[in-house]
């Protein structure tokens, strides 16, 4: 086969398994569940047989699943991958983990990150390095998406309950998702990769909906409400009474929103709302409202946001002046 250096050959790998001596092999929550799934145990027994841990490695802060490896080999290796059909997303796409990579970017990536001997024997190793290799699109997007919301969840929340993750992704349409992924990866459009951008935004705002400890910005619980020129929203008792007391001081000075198309939804339209306040680093909210509330609220953009907390334990609420652009939901 004579390949151009545009086009891309796939990776014929030699399952010789001398990968699958890395110390470390890194898992999303599909992976563990359809791991557990499959040998018919729950999720907690599977990663306490199978030594799945969670854990940080090199300069990333962000705790991730792997599954560590404690002898010579994976534990499944067994004379070749003995799960091969279901095995981990990371094991499926190695060694070419974006696409468009050449192989010697990637013998330049195995060389740096090896933990063992054996995979510096990997037959990439052998391939000439202008040679550009395909990457498997299904996994790789995928994986994009887990990354993301994994990177996300596991970085703001110190939750251990990994069926949120996965009952996320099914609220939040799977399909547009992974189309929408795929897009960014390989069209490669600026327009998409904007997409892509409000998707992830979205998905890191909804992730934080989910526990409203520590979170970098306040996001709105589901479903606000709104009457003319106000909208109502539900945010976590603590961050209802810092912007009532911010703003009964007078001190948030200037609120800056931006409004965008939901990309989960269409017929909503997602808010963020900066808002500048004397002494602290400001604060910053997002929440999604639908069209049609928003179109028979507010004619002109002009609203008040009030914010109540979540849990009723307040008479008095903190209300802050915004302009939603009234193109995005007409
Ligand atoms: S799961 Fe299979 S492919 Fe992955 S490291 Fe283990 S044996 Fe190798
Ligand atoms: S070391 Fe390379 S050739 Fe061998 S199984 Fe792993 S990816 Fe395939």
């Amino acid at each position: 086969m004579v390949l151009t250096m545009t086009e891309e050959a796939p990776f014929e790998c030699a399952m010789c398994g001398r990968c699958c001596s890395q110390r470390l092999i890194l898992l999303n929550t599909e992976d563990v569940f359809r791991m557990a799934d499959h040998f018919k145990i729950p999720v907690p027994q599977f990663m306490e047989k199978h030594g799945v841990v969670f854990a940080t490695t090199g300069t990333s802060k962000t705790p991730r699943l792997y599954l560590q490896i404690s002898g010579d080999v994976c534990p499944f290796f067994k004379d070749g991958c003995s799960i091969h059909e279901i095995k981990p997303l990371m094991c499926k796409l190695f060694p070419v983990l974006k696409p468009g990579q050449t192989a010697g970017e990637i013998k330049a990536f195995i060389k740096k990150h090896a933990h063992s001997e054996g995979v510096l024997s990997c037959k990439m190793l052998t391939l000439p390095d202008n040679l550009r290799l395909a990457v498997d699109r299904e996994a790789m997007i995928t994986s994009v998406i887990y990354d993301s919301m994994e990177i996300i969840y596991y970085s703001n929340l110190e939750r251990k309950d990994m069926q949120f993750v996965r009952s996320l992704l099914k609220a939040l349409n799977r399909d547009q998702l992974r189309a929408i992924v795929s897009d960014y990866l390989f069209n490669g459009s600026k327009e998409s990769g904007l997409v892509f951008e409000q998707a992830m935004f979205e998905m890191q705002a909804l992730c934080q909906i989910a526990d409203w400890k520590k979170v970098p910005y306040l996001v709105a619980h589901e479903g606000v409400a709104m009457e003319p020129g106000k909208i109502y929203v539900l945010v976590s008792p603590e961050d209802a009474r810092r912007i009532y007391n911010l703003s009964l001081q007078g001190e948030v000075e200037s609120v800056i929103s931006n409004t965008n198309p939901s990309v989960a939804d269409p017929e909503c339209t997602f808010i963020s709302v900066a808002m500048n306040t004397k002494g602290d680093n400001g604060l910053m909210l997002a929440f999604p409202a639908a069209n049609a509330d928003l179109r028979n609220n507010s004619t002109d953009g002009h609203v008040s946001l009030c914010f109540y907390p979540a849990d009723g334990s307040m008479d008095d609420i903190g209300a802050v002046k915004a302009y939603i652009d009234p193109n995005t939901y007409k």
